[in-house]
Parts: C-alpha cells; structure tokens; sequence
C-alpha cells in the first residue's frame, strides 16, 4: 500500500502558488483549519470538568431503565469497546419494541445491548469474501509481474511503478508521478490494470451479507451503517489526500477531504455511478445501475486544495477538437513529434495549431506538459474570447427585490431581510476581514454593483448614487406595462455608496410600516427586474411573504390542503401558468437568475409550483421558511442570503457534456432549459451549490481496451464580468465483464442520479408520487437481484441478502428516497413537496447525502477531547454519530442531528439539569426555562458548551446552501419533535417501513426475481407492510 504520509512530509510547508508554473512538488497534505467558534473559554482553565463527571437525572424523574442513558460525562459507551462508534447501546427497554418491528425475526442471542458492544472485528464476521476476480495484486499498489508498461503505470522513465507504488517521490520527479497520456497506448491497460495505476484500493470488495429473511436471525448491528461508513472513512481522510486518478472510488459524500488533482476531475466537480464501465450497453443492464455522471462545476475547494488554474489562450482561445469540439485536456495524446493531437472523445487526428506546438519526448509525452495545467489537470478554467461572448461580459448586477407588503412588515421578515442583505454586502461591523492592504475586504467583488427595488401592489426603484445623500425612491406605476423609471444610480458599487444604501435598508420599514398593502404584484416587479437587467444580465435576490394576487399573473389559492384520496393532483406540482413560464424562459435567454427567500409567516399558501418555478429554471434556488418567526429564524435568513451573495455564482450560462464514441447522452436532470435534444443546457445563474446529472446509454460497444472519457464545459460569466469556460475531464475504465464494474461503483453517484432521475420523471410525466415510490423500490431490488443472479461466483443460502460492498448502504438511501418530503406518501402540503422536489434536482452528492441520512451526534457523553483540535492533527475531534433510529437514543441524551437543511437539538424529557446548565447557562436547570426560539447557543466558559459550539462550526462547513442554525425539540415540548420523529429515518415513520423491514422487503423482491416470480407492478409497498401491520415501534 502506498504510503501516503510520504507525500504530505514532502509537501508540508512548501510555499505553493497555484499559479506558478515551475512549481514541481506535490500540494501540501490538507492543512485543514478546523474552524472554531468564538470562545471565552480556554481547554483546561476555570472549568472543572473532571471525565468522570455525571449527569445524574433531575430528582423526582422516573427511575432510569438503564445506565448508559446516563454514562459518564464524557465517556461513549460503544467507543472503549470498538474504536470508533456506530451506534450508542441499546437499551434493554427499547428491545421489546424493536424485535417486535422485525415482525417476531429472532435477535440471536448476543443482540441488542450485547450486540453493540461487539467488537468492530466481530461485525465482519457475517461478510463473506468473494474470490476476487484476476489479480489480488492488483490492488496492493504494486502491479503484477508482466503487467504491460502503460500510461496508467508510469511510462515515465524517471519513475518505474516499483518506486511509485512503495511512495518514494522526490521532488525532482515531477508533480504528477502518474502520466496521463495513455489512451492511445500500443499496450493499453486492462481493466484490471486501470485498477491498479496507482494501486490505492480500499479493500478488495466483497459482498455484504445480511440474514434477511425470518427463519434467520436479523440483528440491527448486521445492517450497513450509513454512520460508520461515513465517520470511518473520513479519520483516513483527515490526514491524507484524495489523489483523483490513483483512487478508483471517491469518499462517500459526507466526508471531508482535500483532492489532489492529478488529470482527472475532482468528485467535488464530478462523480460517475461507476468508474468502471461495461463495454456493453447489455452488460450495463445486467447490473441494472444507471450510467451517470454528477456535476457540480462550480462546486466549492476547501484548505489544503491548489485554485482551479484559470488558463487564457487569448484572441484564439483555448485548442479544442475540430472535429467534437472537445476542449484540450490531459487525456488528448500528441503525436507525430507533436504536430498532431488525437482527441480523447471522439479520436480525431486534430493539426496541433502552430502556436501551441510543443515537442514531445521519446515516450510521446511533450516536453512542456509538466508546465500546462490544461495538460496535468482535470478541472481547469480558460479565459475565452469574443466570439464565446453573446454580449459585453461585465460585473455581475445584484439586484435585490424586496417585498414591502403588509405581512412582511408585520412579521419582521421585511426588517429581517434588509438587514440581512447589509450583512452579507457589507459584513457585520465587527468581522470585517481586512486585505494586506488594510482596505476591508469585498463581499462582492470588484467591478460588480448592486441595485434596489422594492414591491407591493406597486414597484418603487431607487436610484442609491454615491452622489447623493439619501436614496431617491421612483415608483413604477404602470403595473401592467412594466418598465425601469430611472435610468443612472440604479446599479452601484456597494463601496461608493455604502452610506446611502446602508440609510435605505435601514429606513425601509420604517417607510412601509404605514402603507401596509396586502397583496403582492410579483409577476410584474419581476418582468420590470428584468427590464433593468436586459443589457447585461444578472441575479435577482428576491423577498415573498404573501401568495402574489395582484395584477398580471395573479395567483389564486390552488391547493386549499383537502386531498381527497390521499394524494394531491399532479397539476399541484408544475405550473401551465403562460406568464410565468414565459418570464422564466425570458430570464434565461437574458443571463438572469433567481434565487427567492421566501417566508409564510402563518404558514400561508405560496404556490411555490409557480413562483418557485422561475428561480428553479434560471439555475436559482428558492429558501423557503414555513411559519416564518422573526426571533427564530432570523439568523438563519441572514446566514442563508449572505451564503446566496457571497457563494461562487457565474451569469449567462451554456452547459454542454461530451463522452467517448460509444456512449451518448440520454438525459439532463436539473434546474435548467434545454431547448431541443441535444442542443445546450442554458442556465440564467449558477453558482457553487448547484448540481445536475447527467445519464448516458449506449449507442455501440466500447473498446474495453481503452477507457471512457468525459468532458463536462461550462461557458459562463464571472462575477468579477470575465467570460470562461470552466472544463471538468473525468475518465474510466472499461470491462468485458461488467462484473469488474461492480467494483467500482460509487453509491452516492448512484442513488444522487435515481433521485434526480425521479424528480424529473414527476415533474415531467404522468407519473404519481406512488408511482415514483414504487420505481425504487422496484429499482433497488432490480440492482440486488440483477448482483445475485448475474454477478456471485458462490452461493449464499436463500435467507441471506446479499449486497455488494460497493453499494452496502445504497438500500438505506434508497429507503429514505421513499420517505423524503419530495416522495413521501401521506398527507404533505404541495408547497414543500414541491420545494423540495426542485432541490433534489439541483442539490449536490453533499446536501443530498445529509438529506436523505442525518447526522445524528449525541451531546451528552462526549469526551473530554471531542469538540477541540487534537493537539497532534489540528483536526477538531468530532464525536461519532450514531444509527437515526429512536432505539438508538437514551435515556436523558441530547441530540444534535442534522440533515442540512435543518438542524435539531433534541433533549429527551429527563435531561439532567446539570448539562442544560452547561450548554445554557446557570440561570436554565430544566427544559421549560429555555426559549423556544433558540437559534444559537450563547458563549459560556462552561467545557460542554465550547465543544458543543465547536462541533456546530464544523458541521456548518459540512453541509450546502442552507445556514446552519438550531432549532430546539424538547421531548413532550416542541412541535420540532415531529421533525425529529421524522428523520429517525431507520425506524417506521413518514409512512413507510423501518430498515429492517425495508431490507425483508427487498429481500423478497430479489427472491421471487430468482425464483422468476415477480410481478413488478404488484411488488410494490403493500404486501411487506400489511406482514407487519400493528408492530409500530413504541415511541411513535
Ligand atoms: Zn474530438
């Protein structure tokens, strides 16, 4: 195995600018500040906290069932026993109620309480080991004897696999030890070598195996933990790099890592569902996966990660294919001494263009390479010319439309976005980061301005030139004929006129709190946002607080809630309103975009279908705050507009994806248009958050003798006004048999791709939400019968649920797809559904992950170290998280659990005074004392409040676009403890089954499939469930 620390001892303190062409050694090893929230308290001083300190139950409670409800302060359980934690103990009181959820299946005799104190090795005990396929060698860094010297090993003289594969690497042998021109090797790499370029695999995959049927025995400790696949993996990460052509497989998606960019892109920028491709479209189908590709081009870098280089070729721009247009990249092979490039997509012989000539070595490689990012990396950024213009590119315009009506002002939210929208242009007086020049630092940057517009039954826009000394209101009164009435001081630099926009935002509602109209004239203000963005395009920041029932493209009240027959009609989900659909498409075609914050103070109706459906076309996102209460969520909507103002965001976008002859495109999924089949995916705005998938079929064979390549271009505009292309190249492997693919499945491309595909299909068929259920779970069980019957070389006894190692916890996200807001059966209203049914379309690998599996961490028995950089890393030391199930929870335990769009601290009914005392202060010693609108935790010198603190900040950079803020559910309190309920996503709820259940489920799906006995319509929900009808779990 390669040993990795090599590497980060070489590049450790190396001073590395991106930019710098000579630059020669590796990228220094993540040097991940954890970021820590601000502290009076110092570890060690003024607190005494000794470990052993004990959170006993308030006096006058019920007697605990169970001690590890009340463990030690300081102290996890499970932890002493197996190193890392999956899950907390089980009490012997939630035993009961759990066994009879598995409809009466035996525990085995160490279950339960027994079962998490199992050993981690013991927990392997029911996988079985597949014989591996070819060589075992493969994958332990060292190819095998007689393996073909091909670009994938190194073809580089200087650096012979042997030295590679044991870490040596000197400074002097190059930044990339692994040459990437390979495609058209004479001795290409098989499959198997593919695997073994670098050598760094997890393990040989093997299937997982879980007892599944009811004469076996089921223990809840056998079932793939989401939590431990996440927290054991990124221990590794914490302290070594992800190569992205020497590793095969990405992290799963949670997990914190730096790429080291050798040529192929970053999973942050792009993930495959397999990283090694049938050569067949059958065998594709014989696995039943989706063949697709995550995108997320603008996605953000973390510390210890080089800047995507920006690149330009200037007034001839970068060399592309003439033949598919592909842009130069590292996969494009010179040859004829360097006079030709054959392209890597479509393998056209391209002229090199005499300007960008270089020679190349004896091996091929040309001799500059090493000095081309283009040629070295897999995402990089090219400059373009004018003729990629459509119009002048220029500094993007903000323009923030703000809602004045009457129910705005009454519930703060109209005071609560203004004085968001000073904080994330200017930030709060006390974190203004300075430059080395001492100027403060720019929110927005340098040749960007900002504009103001505020609406009700009228538009009013102000002209905010840094001339004045108060902005000057002109109202557009013409509602039904918009136009823009000034035409100089609508669009400012933010700095030149701080004064006067500051006095606006903080004068407004003080100007509106007399006039109090009720209704909005959304459509309208948003037809004359756009008449002032025309010229240039743009993002609007845009506030809702009422259904818009004012002039054209009023809305009405669609969905009044009465569902007869449980579900909602379609109708309820789209729009067919022309005039909004119209102005979408309008948008779009003039670079602009939307992102929308809007807030039903009394849990109004919105018809988000139709006015979320303008920010989810341009490529804009919509932040939606249901029963909108200023004390509570105000810090929320600041975080959320400041991350919407402050986060990555291009203008005027084309987006276009090419694969290898072979392959072709047969769908997008995400908030986009696309004119025809085919033609460019044209997005008004994108920024860091956004994600699309894209899925490919097959329109020949493959040459499994060479590899698959991809190229995803963004044609974009920067903020800063600077037209660019932004290239991600992603390559794979190929195989004959599609059996070598299964080991190289990425599960989170997987299920993020069927959960896009899903979305699409509501949005855009005549499918129904039970529909939509009913094709996973038919899916999920295609994908593990289609691995039983087509892919196992042994046999397994018919009660075992054979996955395999690659797709282990894939069931569990599948399960809660089911039971998601966007797909859930049950009553729901359509506002969220359809809110969030548009998020998953546009969400990353990240949020999605979150979404569908929370983080669940207990707060009521961290370590003393948990919460606090680890004195030898500098990582913080987060605690493990454990199983979402309630029989996971104890007795007096705390909770933080967060799905990334909301984040819950869940104090069970018998919380011991003490720690609420330590988390709140000395004035709070039981739950009723506490504020039900808690945001935030207040700064106290108390040892579990820092860490507690702590642990949020860094779950705070762990998640997408939503602000992190807390939100209390007390047991017996809060009406947040439906919401926890609901993301307990292993037990029973959001009407669907427990994981246990679900996996007897699928179970059955795939035995019958064997038995050639599945009816697929049929074998949807109802027969697993009604088995187990009457077995709910205790608690809810
Ligand atoms: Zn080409």
């Amino acid at each position: 195995m390669t040993d990795y620390s090599m590497y980060h001892a070489l590049g450790q303190g190396e001073n590395l600018d991106p930019n710098d062409l000579n630059r020669t050694v590796r990228p220094a090893a993540p040097q991940f500040q954890p970021p820590t929230a601000p502290n009076p308290y110092q570890p060690g001083a003024g607190y005494n906290a000794p470990p052993g300190q004990q959170y006993p139950p308030p006096m006058g409670g019920p007697a605990p069932a169970q001690s590890p409800g009340y463990a030690p302060y300081g102290q996890h359980p499970a932890q002493q026993q197996a190193g890392f934690s999956p899950a907390g103990p089980i009490s012997p009181a939630d035993d009961g109620g759990l066994a009879a959820q598995m409809g009466g299946m035996s525990l085995g005799a160490d279950s339960g309480y027994g079962t998490a104190r199992r050993k981690k090795k013991d927990r392997h005990a029911y996988h079985q080991v597949d014989a591996p396929v070819g060589s075992s060698q493969a994958f332990n860094g060292i190819p095998p004897a007689g393996t073909p010297a091909t670009g994938y090993l190194n073809s580089n003289p200087v650096l012979s696999p042997g030295q590679f594969g044991s870490g040596g690497i000197t400074p002097q042998m190059g930044q990339f030890p692994a040459p990437a021109n390979s495609p058209f090797n004479p001795m290409p790499a098989s499959p198997m070598e593919f695997a073994a370029r670098g050598g760094v695999m997890d393990a040989t995959p093997s299937p997982t195996v879980v007892s599944a049927s009811g004469q076996n025995k089921v223990s809840p400790e056998d079932m793939p933990s989401v939590p431990l696949s996440r927290d054991s993996v990124q221990q590794y990460f914490l302290n070594n790099l992800y190569p992205t052509f020497e590793r095969l497989v990405p992290p799963p998606a949670t997990v914190s890592f730096a790429a080291f960019d050798q040529g192929n892109s970053s999973p942050k920028f792009a993930r495959l569902s397999m990283t090694n491709i049938p050569a067949t479209g059958e065998g594709l189908r014989s696995t039943a996966l989706p063949l697709g590709l995550l995108l997320q081009p603008l996605a953000p870098l973390q510390a210890g990660e080089l800047a995507i280089p920006v690149l330009d070729f200037g007034d001839v721009g970068p060399p592309r294919c003439h033949r598919c247009r592909a842009y130069i990249n590292p996969f494009m092979m010179f040859r004829a001494g360097g006079n030709k490039f054959v392209c890597n997509l479509c393998t056209y012989a391209n002229d090199t263009p005499p300007e960008y000539f270089c020679a190349t070595s004896p091996q091929g490689v040309r001799v500059d390479r090493d000095q081309r990012p283009e040629l070295t990396r897999g995402t990089v950024e090219f400059v373009v010319p004018k003729e990629y213009w459509t119009k002048e590119p220029v500094g993007m315009r903000y323009l923030f439309v703000i809602d004045v009506t009457q129910e705005s002002f009454n519930k703060g939210f109209l005071e609560s976005f203004c004085d968001g929208i000073l904080g994330a242009i200017y930030g709060a007086e006390d974190d203004e980061e300075k430059d080395e020049n001492g100027e403060v630092k720019r929110k927005i940057p340098a040749g960007a301005k900002v504009g103001f517009v505020t609406f009700d039954k009228e538009v009013h826009f102000y002209n905010v030139s840094p001339a004045l000394e108060q902005a000057q209101m002109m109202i557009m009164p013409d509602i039904e004929d918009p136009f823009v009435p000034l035409s100089d001081g609508l669009f400012v630099d933010p700095y030149e006129s701080r004064s006067v926009i500051t006095s606006l935002l903080t004068r407004l509602p003080q100007m509106f709190s007399q006039i109090k109209n009720p209704e909005p004239a959304l459509l309208s203000t948003l037809n004359s946002a756009i008449a002032a963005l025309e010229k240039t395009g743009g993002k609007i920041f845009c506030s809702l607080s009422a259904l818009p029932t004012w002039g054209p493209g009023r809305l009405f009240l669609r969905d009044d809630g009465k569902h007869p027959g449980g579900e909602p009609d379609k109708k309820l989900f789209s729009t067919e309103h022309p005039a909004w659909r119209k102005i979408a498409e309008k948008m779009v075609s003039l670079g602009v975009g939307v992102d929308f914050f809007m807030a039903a103070p009394s849990g109004g109706y919105l018809d988000i279908a139709t006015t979320g459906y303008v920010a989810s076309t341009t490529g804009g996102e919509t932040f939606y705050y249901p029963n909108f209460v200023a004390p509570r969520d105000n810090t929320r909507l600041s975080l959320e507009i400041k991350h919407a103002v402050t986060r990555e965001t291009g203008y005027q976008a084309l987006m276009k994806v090419r694969c290898s002859n072979g392959l072709q495109i047969s769908a997008y999924h995400g908030n986009f248009i696309q004119h025809t089949f085919g033609a460019d995916l044209e997005i008004g705005v994108v920024d860091a958050d956004k994600a699309l998938g894209v899925t490919f079929s097959y329109d020949g064979k493959l040459d499994s003798k060479l590899d698959a390549h991809f190229q995803a271009a963004l044609l974009y505009t920067t903020a800063s006004g600077q037209r660019r292309v932004r290239c991600l190249n992603i390559i794979a492997g190929v195989s004959d048999n599609p059996k070598d693919s299964l080991k190289f499945i990425d599960q989170d491309a997987v299920y993020t791709i069927l959960a896009k595909e899903a979305s699409t299909k509501l949005a855009t068929t005549s499918s129904t939400l039970k529909d939509i259920r009913l094709g996973l779970t038919e899916k999920t069980i295609d994908i593990l019968a289609g691995y039983r019957k087509n892919f196992l070389s042994q046999s397994h006894p018919p009660g075992q649920l054979v996955m395999p190692e690659r797709l282990k916890e894939f069931s569990m996200y599948m399960l809660s797809m089911i039971k998601c807001r966007a797909f859930k059966g049950g009553s729901e209203t359509t506002d969220r559904r359809v809110h969030e049914m548009r998020l998953i379309r546009s969400m990353g690998a990240l949020e999605l992950s979150l979404y569908l599996y929370p983080r669940m961490i207990p707060l009521h028995n961290l370590q003393p170290e948990d919460g606090f950089p680890d004195e030898k890393t500098g990582h913080l030391r987060m605690p493990p998280s454990v199983r979402t199930s309630f029989s996971r929870v104890e007795p007096g335990g705390v909770y933080i659990v967060d799905n990334g769009q909301q984040c819950l601290l869940w104090f069970h009914a018998q919380t011991s005074p003490n720690l609420i005392a330590d988390l709140f202060g000395e004035d709070k010693t039981n739950l009723q004392a506490l504020d039900a609108y808690t945001s935030t935790l207040p700064m106290l010198q108390t040892h579990l409040n820092a860490q507690v603190r702590n642990i949020i900040e860094f779950l705070r950079t762990m998640r997408g676009s939503k602000g992190l803020t807390i939100q209390l559910a007390r047991q017996g309190i809060d009406g947040a403890e439906f919401e926890f309920a609901r993301m307990l996503v292993e037990d029973r709820n959001n009407e669907a089954q427990s994981y246990v259940d679900w996996l007897v489920h699928i179970h059955k799906g795939v035995q019958l499939e064997l038995a050639g006995q599945r009816k697929r319509e049929d074998a949807g929900e109802g027969g697993a469930l009604s088995t187990f009808t009457g077995l709910r779990p205790s608690y809810w």
